[in-house]
């Protein structure tokens, strides 16, 4: 591969990235203290390579030069139609590098490179697109108020925004965060995961090509306990924008408070309900419900992953389940048969492998998967539990991986009070042929997503977001501008007080 350096690891044929330093004020630097990490490749477990890892003092200069760019720079003095094409520039050069963006993304989080190919980056350069468009139509509103005055809005960006990203999406977590905030007009410091630096580096080489101003978008690899935390209560960021879990997010909320008032958008964690209703179609069903649980190797925050199905057709729907699991390829990332990965790090596969054994300890039935993986790489077997009880831990905490709860109701109304008594509320699913139960489902479920008859369809004009200990805000479609906009109400009049 000629856009890699040569690689110097023992294993295969795996190339090196290039870019491994810290993007600040459009330059490439190695931190102040001279810090590095690992980054493991979950499938071989060995280093990828060292990347340097942002220290506060890092975070300091990364949150001056976006400062500077926002107060003084050129980003919110250029037209909205220049700020939209760069963006949409930006857009085309992720297709254009889609090849090399899917192999780091496969290499570093362990996803199979064909999805990656099929959802992330397609996905990820639409994100930036949309959000180029968007751009030069942020409009704001006249105002009939009473008296002798032209009132009018005007809609400007917060300011400095602090991001903070997750590993299961690298690619698409960072586009659904620039995407808007740039649109808007604010300037950036991205924190990305620990998990998964690579991606978004070779974005940050992206954003340079395709002219972005210095300091408008900086990206730092490093620690969400060091970096992460100073990034979040830093006194000279507006807003704060986070996706991962949901104590993490708790932890965000108090701290941002610390250095001033902050606008604060979380997306969170998730235990979302998936009803399939005793009319359904038991083998469209089952796909549907494996797409939304196992997806991502189960890595997805709005993961189907309480699944509830109708007495009438359980015994069918968990029998099939259960063979539908045993037949995923786990396999090496970068090939193109795979199915399902290794889980992205050793920590996520124990965590996993924990809520298996409670589900076991528990007494649920055990009918797919359920051992332990031996072999070299991060993997955790398909498993499926039936006979799963609502007070279950499996049924009640966010498991984040491949595994499956089945449970069984009888009653709408009582699903629909079960699937509502989680802490949690970012998504849900519905399977029937029926359009008046499919509507008596999604309009009595708490949860900011509902999918009927299909499961995990995102898009950059589909706003996705979280109910309850969920999320705050929405992201995506204009909803995801709102969370980067502030709104100035002008009311004018003559000095002589007519009109
Ligand atoms: P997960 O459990 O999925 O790894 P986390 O919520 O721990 O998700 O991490 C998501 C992102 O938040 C990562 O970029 C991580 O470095 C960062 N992070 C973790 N702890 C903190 C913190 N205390 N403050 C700010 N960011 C953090």
């Amino acid at each position: 591969k000629t856009f890699m350096q040569k690689t110097t690891r023992s294993f295969g044929s795996r190339a090196v990235p290039k870019q491994t330093q810290l993007f600040i004020d459009g330059q490439w630097c190695n931190s102040v203290k001279g810090g590095t990490f690992e980054t493991i490749d979950p499938f071989t477990e060995e280093p990828i390579t060292q990347v340097q890892r942002a220290s506060r003092e890092d975070v300091d200069k990364a949150v001056l030069a976006a400062r500077i760019a926002f107060d003084h720079g050129p980003w919110r003095r250029m037209s909205a139609t220049d700020r939209g094409n760069l963006l949409y520039r930006l857009g085309e050069l992720v297709e254009k590098n889609a090849e090399e963006l899917a192999y780091l993304e496969a290499l570093d989080n362990g996803k199979p490179v064909s999805v990656a190919k099929a959802a992330d980056l397609p996905l990820t350069w639409n994100t930036y697109k949309y959000y180029g468009g968007w751009a030069n139509k942020i409009t704001g509103d006249t105002i009939p108020a009473p008296g002798n005055f032209h009132a009018y809005t005007r809609r400007e960006p917060v300011g400095v925004a602090a991001q903070i990203i997750p590993w299961n999406f690298p690619l698409l977590m960072q586009a659904w965060k620039l995407g808007p905030a740039l649109a808007a007009g604010c300037t950036v410091v991205m924190k990305t995961a620990e998990q998964t630096p690579l991606s978004a580096l070779k974005i940050a080489e992206l954003i340079k090509e395709a002219g972005f101003p210095d300091g408008v978008v900086n990206i730092l690899s490093g620690f969400g306990e060091d970096a992460g935390a100073y990034l979040s209560t830093h006194s000279d960021v507006d807003k704060v924008a986070f996706t991962g879990s949901t104590a993490v997010g708790l932890q965000i909320m108090r701290n941002s408070s610390l250095g001033g008032l902050k606008r604060v958008t979380l997306e969170l964690g998730g235990k979302s309900a998936n009803i399939i209703c005793e009319d359904a179609d038991v083998d469209m069903a089952v796909q549907q419900s494996h797409l939304g649980l196992f997806f991502n190797q189960g890595q997805c925050c709005i993961a189907g992953s309480r699944l509830f199905v109708h007495d009438k057709i359980y015994d069918e729907f968990a029998e099939k389940s259960a063979k539908f699991a045993s037949e995923a390829k786990l396999g090496d990332s970068q090939d193109a048969a795979t199915t399902q990965g290794p889980q992205v790090s050793k920590e996520q596969q124990d965590t996993v492998w924990g809520y298996i054994e409670k589900g076991k300890k528990e007494g649920a039935t055990l009918l797919a998967g359920g051992e332990k993986y031996d072999g070299k790489g991060y993997f955790v077997k398909p498993t499926v539990f039936a006979d799963v009880q609502d007070d279950m831990t499996i049924a009640k905490e966010e498991i984040f991986g491949p595994v499956m709860q089945i449970m069984k109701f009888s009653d709408y109304d009582d699903v629909i009070d079960r699937a509502n008594r989680s802490e949690y509320g970012l998504g849900a699913g519905v399977v029937t042929k029926d359009i008046g139960r499919a509507f008596h489902l999604t309009n009595g479920l708490r949860a900011g997503t509902v999918y009927v008859n299909c499961y995990d369809v995102f898009d950059p004009t589909l706003p996705f977001g979280g109910y309850k200990n969920s999320g705050i805000g929405r992201e995506n479609g204009p909803q995801g501008l709102d969370n980067y906009l502030e709104t100035k109400t002008v009311i004018m009049s003559r000095p002589d007080g007519s009109l």
